[in-house]
């Protein structure tokens, strides 16, 4: 009968509403049309608009894709110092730090493709091989290993090809009429967090952003979720609109496209999930990181986690003065607690609780952990498979608590569709504030450091204070997001 009824649901909507493209070998990506097993179904509306344009994109990438003739052209225009008019234009990607920082550039940078009518590829460092499946059908998103340019991880906001340097140096005038033939074959935009120079932050406007479009080859690196900045340029106004007519949908609907894990990652992801989360009949995740800069002591953290969890009611209180087992025949509710953390105390102090008290409800708590791996190691392909398994398991939860300004929690809120509560972190937070936590006022990521440029009067200005669904995230005073 369950197998019946698996088979009836990814008959159903394994393509999630026409959001993913029917055209791929499900065994060559497991995760693909099998989520839908076991992530709730999305209920953000899906604009057709959006369907149609991911539906030209991949004949795009498909016609323009590595080992293409189009492709081939469009390497030697590379050579030559300047662009032209040419049927492939590209926007490439090169890592900057963890997994979920890096879902998010890679999702920012797909949206400006999709803007842009850019081909995305990625520059896979070996730390990302059998780590995600191929998103696009019948061709590759990987830059081969013969591409031309190859020290982009070592660039930076004084690089040469940066558009920020070529225009302070006078090499670029951005002036929207500008020939094509005048602009160099590639340029790099810099957009990670320390892109605070007048010139780089130009990016964001909109007479540079039809300068940039004339270039054939574009490459952006970044370690920030930039997509609610491409809200505040007016000429994709219009196109944004269309794809989403609910701005807290981007990533929710793009990450769900774009990222599928291997099937190494998805045996991890299943056999975790059916041996200790299935049965239960509620799943709340808990995310719990801690930066350099955290000052809260760890019994803190763990006493905000507790009050969170209590105060929101995903989890009962316990019992402390008698421990009485529960004398009822009635069957009880059954609450599985996937912790998710590189440190292993609070699991630890998390399940002894619930061991050694009776709930103050009845309820039944289990507490589990799937790795605690004690530090980041984002050079270690094995690492980084554990990582994604742990975001999609946070994502098949039911309600999730997670931790202000991580990357890592953001990419599993926005996954799994939820405006997740989010802990109270900050380098300012020394002791259990009250509320210990918030719910977040949309599922989208928080772009954590802002243009904060006004490209009409090239003065300092506040981005989350520009345009009517770009607003001040609550976990990250200057961050904005799409609301
Ligand atoms: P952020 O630093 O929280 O914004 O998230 P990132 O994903 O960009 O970088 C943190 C990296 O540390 C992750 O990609 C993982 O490699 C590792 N990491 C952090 N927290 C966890 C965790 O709870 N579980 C596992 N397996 N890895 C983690």
């Amino acid at each position: 009968e369950a197998v019946k009824d698996k088979a009836d649901v990814m008959a159903k909507d394994k393509l999630l509403g026409g959001l993913l493209s029917s055209e791929f070998d499900e065994h060559s990506c497991l995760s693909r049309y099998r989520a839908v097993l076991y992530r709730k179904t999305s209920h953000h509306l899906l604009s057709p608009y959006l369907v149609s344009k991911l539906r030209k994109y991949e004949a795009l990438h498909k016609k323009c894709g590595p080992g293409t003739p189009l492709y081939k052209k469009s390497l030697e225009q590379l050579k030559h110092n300047h662009s032209t008019e040419l049927e492939c234009n590209y926007v490439f990607w090169s890592p900057i730090a963890g997994l979920g920082n890096r879902m998010l550039t890679v999702t920012s940078i797909f949206l400006y493709a999709l803007l842009t009518n850019r081909v995305l590829l990625i520059d896979q460092p070996n730390d990302m091989v059998d780590v995600f499946c191929e998103p696009f059908p019948g061709t590759s998103w990987v830059l081969p290993d013969d591409f031309p340019i190859k020290n982009m991880w070592s660039f930076h906001h004084r690089t040469e090809e940066s558009y920020g340097v070529m225009l302070e140096k006078g090499l670029i005038r951005n002036d929207p009429n500008v020939p094509k033939e005048s602009l160099p074959s590639y340029v790099y935009a810099h957009l990670p967090h320390d892109y605070n120079t007048m010139s780089h932050r130009l990016f964001f406007c909109d007479e540079d952003q039809l300068v940039l479009r004339k270039v054939n080859w574009l490459l952006i690196r970044s370690d920030n979720y930039f997509a609610p900045g491409l809200f505040m340029i007016q000429q994709y106004e219009d196109e944004l609109r269309r794809m989403f007519p609910f701005k807290e949908t981007v990533f929710h609907h793009l990450g769900r496209y774009l990222f599928h894990p291997s099937n190494t990652v998805w045996g991890l992801i299943t056999r975790y999930y059916d041996s200790y989360l299935a049965k239960a009949d509620e799943r709340v995740g808990v995310q719990i990181r801690t930066f350099f800069w955290t000052r809260l002591s760890s019994d803190d953290l763990f006493e905000e986690i507790i009050r969170c969890a209590q105060n929101e009611k995903l989890l009962p209180p316990v019992n402390r003065t008698e421990s009485q087992p529960s004398d009822t025949e009635k069957r009880r509710i059954s609450k599985a607690t996937l912790v998710v953390s590189l440190h292993y105390n609070y699991y630890e102090k998390m399940k002894s609780m619930y061991y050694e008290h009776s709930t103050t409800t009845g309820e039944i708590v289990s507490v589990y952990q799937p790795t605690h791996e004690g530090n980041q190691q984002t050079e270690k392909q094995s690492h980084n498979q554990k990582a994604l398994a742990e975001i999609w398991l946070l994502s098949f939860c039911d309600e999730l608590i997670t931790t202000s300004v991580s990357t890592f929690g953001y990419v599993s809120n926005g996954l799994a569709g939820l405006k997740p509560l989010y802990l109270a972190m900050s380098a300012e937070i020394d002791k259990v504030p009250d509320p210990p936590c918030r719910r977040a006022v949309s599922m989208e990521p928080c772009f954590h450091s802002p243009p904060n440029f006004d490209c009409r009067t090239k003065k300092d200005a506040d981005t989350g204070m520009l345009v009517p669904h770009v607003r001040h995230c609550a976990d990250v005073n200057d961050g904005v997001k799409l609301v």
